[in-house]
């Protein structure tokens, strides 16, 4: 069963979180099997986003989703995990060029130097206007070194844009995909209302050694060991405090937001005209979700409905659709 388990270590200001994708991780893969399946490192940074998709939800407990994309200028076009609130999560990209069987996340989303990663909070309940936020990070480091992990990627991203310093490890197969999340916390005591400890970036003993011993986790430990042995394994020395672990109807799972309604309104965005070529050129409109293979289909008669259900709306409706 896909599983959260969190973790705090008494007496420093560390919490850790390690994520383990499985049946729902196997079922997502599933949806696109045989001609349609993604190139196999294609699937395995598919993996490794939607597991630090998932860390990073679990973390901020952000009331909507949370998009994680690669915009790439290589062979990978886009890759994007969504992750919300109930921990319902989903991944797909869109690849256009061959990849060598063991390409990296650079030959993926970086051939040219100029892939980026995104990090978009959607709030659920907007209020007019309000625009989702987005944070954006290149895929290099402070001195332009390429980065050749997703990991590196997010633990810039969170020291650039939330002042945090993090260490996390992320692996996916066929089976699995999990990752482990070490953050130091940003607020020191309770005593002290929400001050950040911002000049500890870096130099916090406590963080140092347990992100240490994070670090030396190798991904095959990772996906093969079940949770207790890992941190058992890890942090043996340490007083950690563990927590009911999020699981089942609590925990991550593989669910898709798709519905014959929003592809109405998509189809209501493109407009009568195009609709109407295609059912001229196919006698269908086919619109396949790219998330979960789901296919919705509409003909000449659906396109009426479609249509006058447009018409009728209040213009204003419309435009923010
Ligand atoms: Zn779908």
């Amino acid at each position: 069963m896909s599983e959260v388990h969190k973790f705090l270590f008494d007496g420093l200001p560390v919490r850790g979180m390690l994520v383990r994708l499985t049946d729902d991780w196997t079922g997502l893969l599933a949806r696109r099997e045989g001609e349609r399946a993604h190139p196999a490192p294609v699937r395995a940074l598919l993996g490794e986003m939607a597991a630090a998709g998932v860390l990073m939800q679990a973390s901020i407990k952000f009331k909507g989703a949370l998009l994680l994309q690669l915009h790439g200028d290589g062979p990978v076009r886009l890759a994007v995990a969504e992750v919300r609130s109930d921990l319902g999560f989903r991944a797909t990209a869109s690849v256009t060029g061959e990849l060598p069987p063991d390409a990296g996340l650079a030959a993926m989303v970086n051939a040219g130097g100029g892939g980026r990663c995104s990090i978009t909070l959607d709030p659920e309940d907007k209020l007019p206007g309000q625009q989702p936020y987005q944070g954006v990070v290149p895929l290099h480091g402070d001195r332009r070194e390429p980065l050749g992990r997703l990991s590196q990627v997010l633990e810039h991203y969170m020291l650039q844009s939330e002042q945090l310093d993090t260490r996390l490890v992320l692996a996916a197969d066929d089976r699995v995909a999990a990752g482990l999340l070490i953050q130091r916390l940003p607020v020191d005591g309770e005593g002290n209302l929400g001050a950040r400890n911002e000049d500890e970036i870096g130099l916090n003993e406590g963080y140092n050694r347990i992100a240490h011993l994070a670090s030396t986790l190798k991904a095959e430990e990772l996906l093969g060991l079940d949770a207790d042995t890992i941190l058992r394994r890890l942090f043996w020395e340490e007083s950690v405090r563990r927590f009911e672990p999020l699981a089942g109807a609590d925990g991550p799972r593989f669910s898709c937001t798709c519905s014959r309604q929003r592809v109405i309104r998509m189809l209501q965005g493109l407009g009568r005209e195009e609709f109407d070529g295609l059912i001229a050129e196919r006698g269908l409109a086919e619109v396949g979700c790219e998330f979960c293979g789901a296919q919705y289909r509409f003909d000449a008669v659906d396109g009426g409905e479609v249509f006058t259900a447009a018409r009728d709306q209040p213009p204003t409706s419309r435009a923010v659709q």
